[in-house]
């Protein structure tokens, strides 16, 4: 990585510094060669037997042109601020690894909060300063000024909000998230993760990179275009960074049938029937909750702005039972701190919504 001038909110100032002048390494799809002989990357002269077509005898383009192209489009950026991968996760460990210090940084969290921040953090030996989210009337909140002081008063180089939160399926508003980027924009990294943001009311905070290059957003494939298996996930941040996780990332992290399937699923005849889908899982997440808050055994439905309901039940151990008994499963939350009566039930199609407004019925209240 060239040591780039950086400015007072410039985001190069947040990569590790012993980064510096890293261009990881140089693949064979990367260096920008033309021909019509390629004999660079010590490829088979001839297909597999079973590749029929012969489309997986040659290493992926790095970053597939037509797929960036078509997310940027699908998220309202440039494709230079678009890094694709394999899934969100990737893009979480991709961050961490580029502006965390082994042993020195830190990152925050806001519990209860999707896992894998705090996984990719321990694994690369960086500390995790947790800022708990209040349980509110309207459901979790994160707390801003606590996040602002902790990231203040420590060598915080990442900040995690995921919004929609998973599991509490809240949404942050985009002021306050702005103005903890401002506060923190020669510290830190706002990342929010909006894996669920294609259920959200809330707008992108896509829309805030141009006036804080020190926020990222991840997307992915996985949730609202029923692309789990592909494994694509996007982080969208200022161009230079971007650049910077690209040096930091696997030579070909894109398998090649997933690049051809996730173009598919872009076009305008799957996207229209994603967009259908979407509408269809909102409007059963609020019957699902409608329906379960009338249940006598469950003590709380938080609102949800995203494809799940997070429920507490005044005997969470009778319905996770129930619902197994007849065949669901759904997500024990009974070890996340605050959450030792909630389970976090992904809203399915209409019959199996059914099935578990039935099951839950079925448990019988303990007072
Ligand atoms: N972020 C959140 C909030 C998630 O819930 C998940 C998956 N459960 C991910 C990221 C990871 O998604 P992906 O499949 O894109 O790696």
């Amino acid at each position: 990585m060239s040591a780039a001038p950086t400015s007072a909110a410039d985001p190069l100032a947040l990569v590790r510094g012993d980064l510096a002048g890293f261009d990881g390494y140089s693949s064979a799809r990367t260096a920008g060669l033309t021909g019509d002989t390629w004999l660079n990357a010590n490829e088979s002269p001839w297909p597999n037997a079973a590749d029929a077509e012969g489309e997986l005898r040659r290493y992926p383009d790095p970053q597939p042109v037509a797929l960036r192209n078509a997310l940027a489009e699908l998220y309202g950026c440039s494709p230079a601020r678009l890094l694709v991968g394999r899934g969100s996760d990737e893009a979480i460990d991709l961050l961490v690894r580029a502006l965390c210090r082994p042993g020195d940084d830190a990152v925050v969290i806001t519990p209860p909060t999707f896992g894998m921040y705090a996984v990719s953090a321990r694994l690369h030996g960086t500390a995790v300063v947790e800022v708990p989210l209040l349980d509110t009337e309207d459901g979790f909140a994160a707390d801003f000024d606590a996040i602002e002081r902790e990231a203040m008063s420590r060598p915080v180089k990442i900040v995690f909000l995921c919004s929609p939160g998973n599991p509490t399926g809240s949404a942050l508003p985009l002021d306050r998230i702005e103005a903890l980027a401002r506060a923190l924009q020669d510290r830190a990294l706002v990342v929010v993760d909006e894996a669920y943001g294609e259920f959200s009311q809330v707008p992108s905070a896509v829309s805030l990179i141009d006036r804080q290059r020190n926020i990222a957003v991840l997307r992915t494939l996985s949730k609202a275009h029923a692309l789990p298996g592909a494994r694509i996930g996007s982080v969208i941040a200022d161009a230079s960074l971007v650049a910077v996780l690209r040096r930091c990332q696997a030579p070909y992290p894109l398998p090649t049938p997933c690049i051809q399937v996730a173009c598919d699923t872009l076009a305008e005849t799957a996207r229209a029937a994603t967009d259908a889908g979407v509408e269809v899982v909102i409007a059963e997440r609020d019957r699902l909750r409608a329906a379960l808050m009338a249940s006598p055994a469950v003590r709380h439905v938080y609102p949800s702005q995203a494809n799940f309901l997070l429920v507490r039940f005044h005997d969470a151990q009778s319905a996770m039972e129930r619902l197994l008994a007849a065949g669901i499963v759904v997500r024990d939350q009974r070890a996340a701190a605050g959450l030792n009566d909630a389970l976090r039930v992904t809203v399915g199609t209409s019959d199996q919504n059914n099935r578990v407004i039935d099951a839950i019925n079925a448990v019988e209240k303990k007072q």
